[in-house]
């Protein structure tokens, strides 16, 4: 009896085992001929169009002319989710030879782990069919093209690009940002716009219904595939209860790209009190009981609650001193800036690309995001201000005040602000 049940136990696992594995094979054949269907369906179509300009060329006067010369199709492969390169080069149908070949001379110069979902890869097939050349966009201005001849040869290419200066002037309704972008300004302008007066502006107190906002700024177009790239704004100006507020920019001598005012005044505060968005004071600085340890101890900064993810400015104007893990601090920042200050930033979650020791940034620069790394009991900021070795109180800082050009740099100044302010009246008014 024990025996037959056993013996029935048994057969009922190898059963539902070969089942299972019988409706997964089928479940991934399935899909793997769904996709090839599609590629063959692709393939099918460009080929049509071969033969449609075969036709074409033998109506033509000119067929001896073009006879020989290889005619390539165009087939645009979109990345999809758990696509690599090496999978798309397989469905290709690529040797695998061929395949490790193609990845290895591709990354000499990039770094293929790079390639993201929704972006798209160019094969050129010739009239046998034969891929040919694979081209894709390294970034927004270069392309890489792969050619597939006896030997592979890659092809670093600069799109070519026009830049711009575009002026524009409206009324804010709604608010600074939804109004601009009624009045077709980039969301990308925008942000600038608003990270550059809320030097000067609290936008929920100071901004009222009918102030005009007037902007000038630089953005590259991208020949070949229209795309445009915004750049710095050249110059703003609002009037806030009757007093205008104007921003031109300025390239410091000693490298600063910077906004001042007529009088050559620097608009920015030489360090930020709080270096990120939307934050609110969590803990404060001073003696406290420790959150992990428990025991008093002087908190030598300020702690900004604010979600995972939430971008961190650079305080002031300055040079990267330290970028990594620096114990209880987690990950960690620390910026110099001039007159014996510094900024420290820690329980990062993550640390802006590019961010790295010697590397000189802007106040307002992006260097790294919100996190929990460290001796952290949620994710929040803690931001440091030191002022000649010692932690001072952020919020208690008496700013020095901001830049103000003189001699030779004003003179600069204010032959450039001139031909600044002239070329956005123009675009305006002409
Ligand atoms: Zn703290």
């Amino acid at each position: 009896m024990f025996k037959i049940l056993r013996y029935l136990i048994f057969v009922s696992l190898i059963s539902s085992g070969y089942y299972l594995f019988i409706f997964e094979y089928l479940n991934i054949s399935e899909k793997y001929i769904f996709e090839e269907e599609i590629i063959k369906k692709e393939i099918v179509e460009d080929k049509k169009e071969i033969i449609r300009e075969k036709k074409e060329e033998v109506a033509s006067p000119n067929i001896k002319k073009n006879i020989d010369k290889e005619q390539f199709v165009e087939k645009r492969i979109e990345i999809l989710q758990g696509d690599t390169f090496v999978s798309i080069l397989e469905k290709l149908n690529f040797k695998q030879k061929k395949i490790y070949e193609i990845i290895s001379k591709t990354e000499e110069s990039f770094d293929l782990k790079k390639i993201k979902t929704g972006e798209i890869i160019s094969v050129f097939e010739n009239n046998f069919g034969e891929i040919k050349k694979i081209e894709f966009f390294k970034d927004s201005k270069t392309i890489i093209s792969i050619n597939l001849d006896k030997e592979i040869n890659l092809n670093v290419r600069e799109l070519a690009k026009e830049t711009f200066i575009e002026s524009k002037e409206y009324t804010i309704i709604e608010s600074l940002f939804s109004d601009g972008i009624k009045n077709s300004v980039s969301p990308d302008i925008l942000i600038k716009i608003i990270s550059l007066f809320s030097f000067d502006l609290d936008f929920q107190r100071d901004i009222r219904v009918n102030t005009v906002v007037s902007i000038s700024y630089e953005f590259d177009e991208i020949i070949e595939t229209g795309r445009l790239e915004y750049k710095d704004i050249k110059y703003a100006s609002i009037i806030i209860d009757g007093k205008q507020l104007e921003y031109f920019k300025f390239i410091t001598d000693d490298g600063y790209t910077d906004y001042f005012n007529r009088e050559g005044k620097n608009v920015k505060k030489s360090i930020l009190k709080t270096p990120l968005d939307g934050a609110r004071i969590s803990s404060n600085f001073g003696m406290r009981k420790h959150p992990i340890s428990g025991f008093n101890k002087m908190h030598k900064g300020v702690d900004f609650a604010a979600p995972t993810g939430t971008p961190v400015y650079a305080g002031g104007n300055g040079v990267i001193e330290y970028v990594g893990r620096n114990g209880g601090y987690g990950k960690y920042i620390r910026i110099r800036h001039n007159n014996g200050y510094k900024t420290a930033y820690a329980h990062l979650s993550n640390y802006k690309k590019g961010i790295s020791k010697g590397v000189r940034i802007n106040q307002g620069d992006i260097i790294g995001y919100v996190g929990n790394t460290g001796n952290s009991t949620g994710p929040h900021l803690h931001y440091e201000i030191i002022y000649q070795n010692k932690h001072i109180n952020p919020l208690k800082l008496k700013l020095p005040s901001g830049k103000i050009l003189e001699g030779d740099e004003l003179e600069k100044f204010k032959e450039e602000y001139k031909i600044i302010y002239a070329d956005h009246l123009s675009l305006l008014y002409e």
